[in-house]
């Protein structure tokens, strides 16, 4: 009935505009007298903007463990998953804190229970979903130096109560595993290892299209709109009015922002996060022959918020090693889209000092300037490779800059946080819960942990519906193990 109030008066509006008529005849209090009109139908209980991991697995949470009567998720692509969780554009890693040596110890607690959640949601669905989802090899983080080495046994001795699948492994066993790593390795600098068999890799894209599939089969009143862009979030009394390019507004009683990049863009529209800012880091990939049978990370810097270049089978493209990510600094929202430049600048309060002096204190900090600037020279044509492969022979001795090719149409953006007040960068994902509204900011490990943001989402989103409505969350946590 909506739709066709909708349709209908858009087409007298369409047929008036035909002969003469201004758009200012149709439009009252800033919007066309169509769209207003349509926007006075009831308002969804929860509107979620985003279709990426995060926006598509709150959908799936709310439909299986809540009573919310009507949700609608709208996402801007004509399918889910084709950001930052698209299959080209992150590293596919299940991150559960056992190969990522920056982690401090209470993250990796955190991480851990709530990565594995994905590993259950993948088991509870039918074989050809769970395989097209999850994959399961072996995965390792590489020591190499004497420095290495010691800081790869304090690391053990402090995670391995929590994974009872991880080992240590000396040379002879990582040739087991990874012959590659050792081959034309110098038996003088010592290596070792942390590795499990059981390492994860998954595609956030078909998860993400999982999840919708799975909320909209079980419950027929929830939906979502596809090619829908938000332009405008406003609060009109008690509710939320969300302007979409080109379609009726929709209003809503509680709304979720599972944009990423552009979720502090709308926070800030609302008044909501002006002390952030976020320092835009652009990762790109390369293909080698295939080389490795599973994913082999090195010790990482504790200064840098984003894991060093890494190889690992690719779960889209078969007989390939991929390699990466590289870091950038580029001014974007989204990768390979330039019209995002000005939304970046705009969301990033660029304009205020204090912005300018968190960016030369954090960018300025030698270890990350030099990372930096050697990422920006990845880049460059012929030279950028060859700088690049001493970062893979870390990993494989006997790789040359020949044997690397760009991965054309591959890399996401790695929007970091920082506090302007404070000068920090703020590690992983981030939250601002407003009034009847949230705002997820998810870089890595967002995407792996995105079934226990949602639980944690589901249960704000019920309370601000009031007692009307509930969150199963004990049969949530029965289902999904041992959640923190
Ligand atoms: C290079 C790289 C490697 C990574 N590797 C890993 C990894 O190995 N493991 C891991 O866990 N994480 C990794 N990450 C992080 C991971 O990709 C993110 O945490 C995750 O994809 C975030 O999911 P999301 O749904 O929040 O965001 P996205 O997947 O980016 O989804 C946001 C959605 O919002 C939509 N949207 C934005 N604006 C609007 C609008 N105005 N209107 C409507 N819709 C809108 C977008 O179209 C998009 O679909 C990596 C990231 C990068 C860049």
């Amino acid at each position: 009935m909506a739709n066709s109030m909708y349709l209908f008066l858009h087409l007298v509006y369409v047929i008036f505009s035909f002969f003469g008529a201004s758009r200012e005849t149709f439009v009252f209090s800033g919007e066309p007298v169509v769209w207003r009109l349509s926007i006075m139908n009831e308002p969804y209980d929860v509107v979620i903007i985003g279709g990426g991991a995060s926006g598509t697995s709150l959908l799936y949470t709310l439909a299986h463990y809540s009573t919310v009567p009507r949700v609608l998720l709208i996402e801007k692509y004509d399918k889910p998953g084709q950001v930052n969780s698209r299959a080209s554009n992150n590293s596919q890693t299940l991150h559960v804190g056992d190969i990522e040596t920056n982690y401090p110890l209470e993250k990796v607690r955190q991480v851990r229970p709530a990565a594995l959640m994905l590993v259950r949601y993948a088991e509870m669905q039918p074989v050809a979903v769970r395989d097209a989802i999850l994959f399961t090899m072996p995965k390792m983080v590489l020591a190499v130096g004497e420095h290495e080495v010691l800081v790869l046994e304090k690391r053990f001795s402090d995670i391995s109560p929590l994974f009872p699948d991880v080992h240590k492994i000396d040379r002879d066993a990582i040739a087991l595993i990874e012959p590659a790593v050792v081959a034309g390795r110098s038996p003088h600098v010592p290596i070792c290892a942390l590795a499990t068999l059981k390492g994860y890799a998954v595609d956030y894209e078909r998860l993400a299209q999982s999840f919708v599939d799975e909320a909209l089969r079980t419950r027929s009143e929830y939906s979502v709109q596809y090619g829908s862009e938000v332009t405008l979030i406003v609060r009109e009394g008690s509710e939320y009015v969300i302007q979409i390019k080109g379609r009726a507004p929709v209003r809503a009683r509680a709304v979720v922002v599972d944009a990423d990049s552009y979720s502090l863009y709308f926070a800030k529209q609302l008044g909501y996060g002006k002390q952030f800012s976020l320092i835009p880091i652009a990762g790109s990939f390369y293909f080698s022959k295939k080389i490795l049978n599973g994913k082999v990370y090195t010790v990482q810097e504790p200064l840098l918020p984003f894991a060093a270049v890494h190889g690992d089978p690719d779960v889209c493209v078969s007989n390939v090693t991929r390699w990466g990510p590289t870091a950038r600094f580029f001014p974007v929202l989204e990768s390979r889209n330039l019209k995002t430049m000005i939304d970046y600048v705009r969301s990033s309060g660029l304009g205020r000092p204090r912005t300018w002096v968190s960016f030369f204190t954090i960018l300025l900090e030698p270890i990350r300037f030099k990372y930096l600037l050697t990422n920006m020279l990845y880049e460059l044509p012929w030279i950028g490779k060859r700088m690049l492969v001493k970062n893979v022979q870390k990993i494989i001795p006997e790789m040359c800059a020949c044997d690397l090719k760009k991965a054309k149409g591959y890399g996401g953006m790695r929007l970091q946080r920082v506090d302007t007040t404070t000068h920090e960068l703020q590690l992983g994902e981030g939250k601002i819960i407003g009034d009847n509204i949230i705002f997820n900011m998810t870089p890595s490990p967002g995407a792996s942990v995105c079934l226990y943001n949602a639980l944690r989402d589901a249960e704000h989103v019920v309370s601000f519906l009031g007692k009307n409505v509930q969150f199963d969350k004990v049969r949530m946590q029965n289902d999904f193990g041992e959640v923190v």
